[in-house]
């Protein structure tokens, strides 16, 4: 049984209740993790409060000594900690062994900015006054993650928090925290001192409002679906904590009559079903101009019939199964709903069937054209490998029809017109613009959701604003 991590200490559940872990590949259990009890969460919660007032004040040498020794150690275990991300979470080992790299990427990112975290100075304020602006940590944050990015969208979060000099608790998605505690682990063994990093596990609904609703918890970053974080707004709101809310996405490409097409389909299939289409930041919905529509589809059709569903662990493999049966179930039905009112099925539209794929939440990469604008597959959040593709007849329709979305997380344009690109990138109601690429995230571009994708920001210098309080002090010098 894996173990929570709190105030230096490997820990079970005081109740000793347990969860498992499965394969969602082979449905097989990898280990069992705590539930954790509401004793526990004050736990973690109080060890960190006790560790803050060290090491809010620690300098930044010696923060960046630390998360230096961590990468090394994390990096000498790559290999066997994607093979364990990808046994729990279903991932292809590339992509397991990619979201190691980005978490530490964040560490070395913002351990970059640690030497820079500084205030402004003002005089004279007032009649010989002297006015400073100071920047500090908050204190204890609650770092709340989800199972399709479980590392690097861990490290999104605890590397500003703990550059800014805040002490975290992580609370991993619970089908997906055993490479997180491992990680955690290994952080430990860098020399983070006791209580500065904690990790419990367990249900959100107990474990995560538990730590939301403590009250030494002064912030809380979230990412998750948009339900859950009007949820987490509840009940951070009434005691003014402060949060960040990373939610869902239904991201809209579009593709002009001048687009390089080639280049095009290969942005619409990669944006759409690597991680099997569970990205927040994913090509959800194309419009393509009815001048190279065919075209455009045959290209795309092409590439997704050479994707190659299976194991995660076989590097054959170019997309895994889905993360949770509920989500194949959910994929399933969106896409049910749209062949109901009429849609076309250009490839897949079904569960993949043989001895590779009975036991796992496997779902074919799905091609969808003729879809009604009323489709659930357009209306929610599709959070897996199935995409709908609509012609449309003006760049000014593709944008109308790209912002009729409750979401505004990203968005895609191909077009060669600088006019085109730069009026797109201004209207399209998205919190990342590409124009000619695929969706890809920077560390140091500032990431976060406009409508309900989202509130507050991550990556970026951004994002240390968010873990950093802004204070003002006047001094009289005369
Ligand atoms: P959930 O909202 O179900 O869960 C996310 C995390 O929150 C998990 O750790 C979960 O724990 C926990 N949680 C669940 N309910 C509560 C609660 N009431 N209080 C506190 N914590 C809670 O999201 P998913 O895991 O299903 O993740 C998929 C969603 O995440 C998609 O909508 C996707 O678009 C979005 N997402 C957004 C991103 C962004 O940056 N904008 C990036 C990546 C994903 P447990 O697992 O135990 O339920």
């Amino acid at each position: 049984m894996a173990k929570m991590l709190v105030a230096g200490e490997e820990v079970e559940s005081k109740n000793r209740e347990t969860l498992e872990v499965k394969n969602p590949a082979t449905g097989e259990t990898v280990d069992t993790v705590p539930k954790a009890s509401k004793e526990d969460v004050n736990r973690a919660v109080e060890a960190a409060e006790k560790a803050f007032g060290k090491w809010s004040t620690t300098s930044a040498d010696e923060k960046i000594k630390l998360v230096k020794k961590a990468i090394e150690l994390i990096l000498s275990k790559e290999k066997e900690l994607a093979e364990l991300l990808t046994r729990e979470q279903g991932k292809p080992l590339k992509e397991a062994a990619i979201e190691i790299q980005k978490f530490c990427g964040d560490l070395e990112y913002y351990a970059g900015l640690a030497k820079n975290i500084r205030g402004t100075y003002f005089y004279p304020v007032g009649e010989g006054r002297h006015g400073w602006v100071i920047k500090q940590p908050i204190g204890v944050t609650a770092a709340i993650v989800p199972w399709n990015f479980p590392i690097s969208l861990m490290g999104n979060k605890l590397a500003p928090a703990l550059i800014a000099g805040n002490t975290v608790v992580v609370k991993p998605a619970s089908s997906t925290s055993l490479t997180a505690i491992k990680i955690i682990e290994l952080m430990w063994k860098a020399g983070f001192p006791e209580g500065v990093l904690n990790i419990v596990t367990g249900p959100g609904e107990i474990v995560g409002e538990e730590l939301i609703r403590h009250p030494k918890v002064r912030r809380v970053s979230f990412t998750g679906q948009t339900e859950t974080g009007k949820r987490i707004m509840s009940i951070a709101g009434p005691d003014l904590k402060r949060i960040t809310l990373e939610l869902g996405g239904s991201d809209p490409m579009i593709i002009c009559e001048d687009a390089d097409l080639d280049k095009a389909a290969t942005g619409a299939s990669v944006g759409r079903f690597f991680n099997c289409g569970q990205a927040c930041l994913a090509v959800k919905r194309v419009y393509v101009m009815e001048q190279v529509a065919d075209k455009f589809v045959e290209k795309l059709l092409e590439k997704v019939k050479k994707l190659k569903p299976g194991n995660g662990l076989n590097p054959e493999s170019r997309m895994g199964p889905l993360h949770l049966k509920s989500q194949l179930e959910k994929v399933e039905s969106q896409v049910e709903d749209a062949k109901k009112r009429g849609a076309k099925v250009l490839h897949g539209g079904e569960r993949l069937k043989g001895p590779e794929y009975d036991k796992g939440h496997f779902y074919s990469p799905t091609l969808l054209v003729e879809v009604s604008e009323s489709s659930t597959i357009v209306t929610e959040e599709c959070f897996g490998p199935a995409l709908p593709v609509f012609t449309v007849k003006s760049f000014d329709e593709a944008i109308e029809k790209a912002n009729n979305s409750p979401f505004g997380l990203g968005g895609t344009i191909w077009t060669k017109d600088l006019q085109k690109a730069a009026k797109g990138a201004t209207k399209l109601q998205a919190g990342y613009t590409w124009i000619n690429s695929f969706p890809i995230m920077y560390d140091e571009l500032p990431f976060g959701g406009l409508k309900q994708s989202g509130y507050g920001k991550e990556h970026g210098a951004e994002a240390l604003e968010y873990y950093l309080e802004t204070r003002s002090v006047v001094v009289n010098a005369d």
